[in-house]
């Protein structure tokens, strides 16, 4: 794929790092079927160059992704039927119907994409700021250590906006543990980085002016060691916690997930397949600010 139009990937270091950044700041980085085609052809070649040894994935802008893209204009164009249409709608499930339709086109571009960078033959690095919400979630648990701004915050925000039961690649349960994911899917709350780092989820947390260059160093030093022992490492780590049924449960999840794609478009006139204001979910445009999750307030209430 010659040049991208919605990240940038470069070589640092005699082309040992290789750092993506997704590149759509005014779209505050929210993933449209464009900028995902891009990255899967980016980790593709990460991972097939021999020189690479770690993969830095960041955001251009003050945050790291606000999610799938649902609304912006170029999102638009790109689902919509006629010659402008996004070549990727015309396989993968694009031309079937239905939940048949959905299910394939969401496991091949949101899912099976997600655990295929999860296990890149490579060590990765997620490098985030600002706020990290919904499928930019997945993105940046795909990766093996996760590096993070001392501004940022992590929401999902599909559960009291959508009406869904979560993002198809369902990790939540491993990432913050059990009674947190539910507490956080059913508010619509966020955390912020000094809890992230309390839950394990966040290895590192810098000042948002240093974060690009501390993460290079962090990734400096994660590149020093020995490629066949740092990707061993990875896979034992990523064998147990699949052993410990994490494979078996995204693909559960991700039925679940379908299902409840299923029922939205089932009772909705114009088979909108998520939550509709009448259903009780405010629309996503118009929602409610996201608010921190605090253990004295019912509701995160400014301080
Ligand atoms: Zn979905």
């Amino acid at each position: 794929m010659a040049g991208y139009q919605y990240l940038t990937y470069e070589l640092l270091d005699e082309g040992t790092i290789a750092r993506i950044m997704l590149n759509r700041p005014r779209a505050r980085n929210a993933q449209n079927r464009g900028l995902l085609v891009e990255l899967g052809d980016a980790m593709l070649t990460a991972e097939a160059d021999d020189r690479v040894r770690v993969v830095i994935l960041g955001g251009a802008g003050p945050l790291f992704s606000a999610g799938h893209d649902l609304g912006s204009r170029e999102a638009v164009a790109e689902r919509a039927d006629g010659p402008g249409q996004h070549g990727s709608y015309g396989g993968h499930g694009g031309t079937r119907a239905g939940a048949e339709q959905r299910m394939l086109q969401e496991w091949h571009f949101y899912f099976e994409n997600t655990r295929r960078w999860r296990n890149l033959r490579k060590i990765t690095v997620a490098q985030v700021q600002g706020a990290v919400y919904a499928a930019g979630l997945m993105l940046m648990w795909a990766c093996d250590l996760i590096v993070a701004a001392d501004d940022v915050i992590f929401a999902d925000v599909v559960g009291t906006r959508l009406g869904m039961c979560g993002v198809e690649y369902f990790g939540h349960p491993w990432e913050f543990g059990p009674r947190k994911a539910k507490e956080l899917l059913l508010t619509g709350d966020s955390i912020d980085a000094g809890e992230a780092h309390r839950l394990g989820m966040v290895s590192k947390i810098f000042p948002a002016g240093e974060l690009a260059e501390r993460t290079l160093q962090f990734a400096r030093r994660i590149a020093a060691l020995p490629t066949m022992t740092a990707l061993l490492i990875k896979d034992s780590v990523n064998q147990t916690v699949d052993n410990m049924g994490f494979y078996n449960a995204l693909n559960a999840c991700f039925t679940l997930h379908e299902l409840n794609h299923s029922h939205w478009a089932e009772i909705h006139a114009d088979k909108a397949p998520r939550g509709l204001p009448e259903d009780g979910t405010p629309d996503w445009r118009s929602a409610p600010p996201v608010l921190p999750a605090r253990r004295d307030q019912v509701s995160g209430a400014a301080s």
